[in-house]
């Protein structure tokens, strides 16, 4: 029997458990080792993805605080955002986004963005260098707004990465530990993409608190490997100051695979495209451009460098990321 957790207040929004799939055409086509997709895409049709599972979390939260609005950040193309506007127009609570980016982008809203002016969220375009500079002004004047009204605004961070938000991939380890029973596997490693690192956290802390006994590793699809150490350290320590959890943190390792950024945050290479190209031909699944693609990507070309050699299976989790794909249909 593994351990049971307590877990703080979730609301029961994602389609879980999502399924723990092996892609054996394509690692036998390309002689891989057998690669398990933990299948996050399939969490619910729009909000779909990694970032429902910590908006369980926070949803929850910002409810039993009495939230009228909820407020929260991200790219034009955010995934997170687009989940959180569709969750906000499913449980009936406003949704303010911040995105990056001087001004809406020309022409009919695309992808993440139609989905967000679909299900009614109200947008505020921030220029990306005021919104580094200036968060906390940004904030306090859009909260300003509603709280003149007596209305109450929950913020949550980007990616949703905080204390609250970790344990939706700490209840996702749950899930894990029975789809490696079920499947009488036990893997060498669990791989993710990382951007804002909360999936990552959030397996450490479950792998270590369920004792699942499997190396995490993030590949970041942004910044660097000593950001995300720092960045997943921190929220860890939140987690740990707020919840009082039984697991030493100066045991967890933040097991970086950096290299794989390419020109940035957003940005795909012709030889990401044609993973996901390949990969949706062979296996029917779809990775997207700026988070799982880029991700499988370096995976594979890892493996090709003899990581993880001697490994039968791997768990690679599919954080979703659909809509982001439509933006990039010219390249496609
Ligand atoms: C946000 C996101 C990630 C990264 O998750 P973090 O918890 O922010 O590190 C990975 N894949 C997709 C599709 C995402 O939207």
């Amino acid at each position: 029997m593994t351990p049971s957790l307590k877990y703080p207040p979730r609301l029961d929004l994602a389609r879980t458990p999502t399924p723990l799939q092996p892609l054996r055409r394509f690692c036998a086509e390309n002689n891989l080792p057998t690669i398990w997709l933990k299948r996050d895409d399939l969490t619910h049709s729009l909000a779909s993805g990694n970032k429902i599972r910590k908006l369980e979390f926070c949803l929850a939260e910002a409810q039993a605080q009495g939230a009228d609005v909820v407020l929260t950040y991200g790219g034009i193309q955010s995934n997170h955002c687009r989940t959180t506007a569709v969750l906000g127009a499913e449980l009936g609570l406003k949704v303010h986004l911040v995105l990056r980016g001087d001004a809406a982008p020309d022409g009919a809203p695309d992808g993440n963005l139609l989905l967000d002016n679909l299900t009614g969220a109200t947008i505020t375009y921030v220029n990306a260098r005021r919104l580094a500079k200036e968060a906390e002004r940004v904030e306090a004047e859009i909260r300003a707004g509603y709280e003149s009204s007596g209305q109450r605004v929950y913020s949550i961070p980007i990616g949703a990465s905080d204390a609250t938000g970790l344990w939706g991939y700490i209840a996702a380890c749950d899930e894990l530990i029975n789809d490696f029973m079920a499947t009488a596997i036990q893997p060498a490693a669990i791989i993710t993409a990382s951007g804002s690192g909360g999936t990552q956290a959030g397996l450490m802390a479950g792998s270590a608190l369920l004792g699942l006994n499997v190396p995490v590793f993030g590949i970041n699809v942004c910044d660097d490997a000593a950001w995300f150490e720092q960045k997943i350290q921190h929220d860890l320590q939140k987690w740990q100051a707020k919840y009082k959890q039984p697991i030493e943190l100066a045991e967890l390792v933040v097991n970086m695979i950096d290299g794989y950024v390419g020109e940035g945050y957003a940005r795909a290479s012709d030889e990401v495209l044609s993973t996901i190209k390949s990969v949706a031909r062979s296996e029917g699944v779809i990775f997207d451009p700026v988070y799982t693609g880029k991700a499988f990507n370096g995976l594979l070309k890892e493996l090709d460098k003899g990581r993880f050699a001697g490994a039968s299976d791997l768990v690679f989790i599919h954080t979703g990321g659909i809509f982001g794909l439509y933006p990039f249909r010219e390249r496609l």
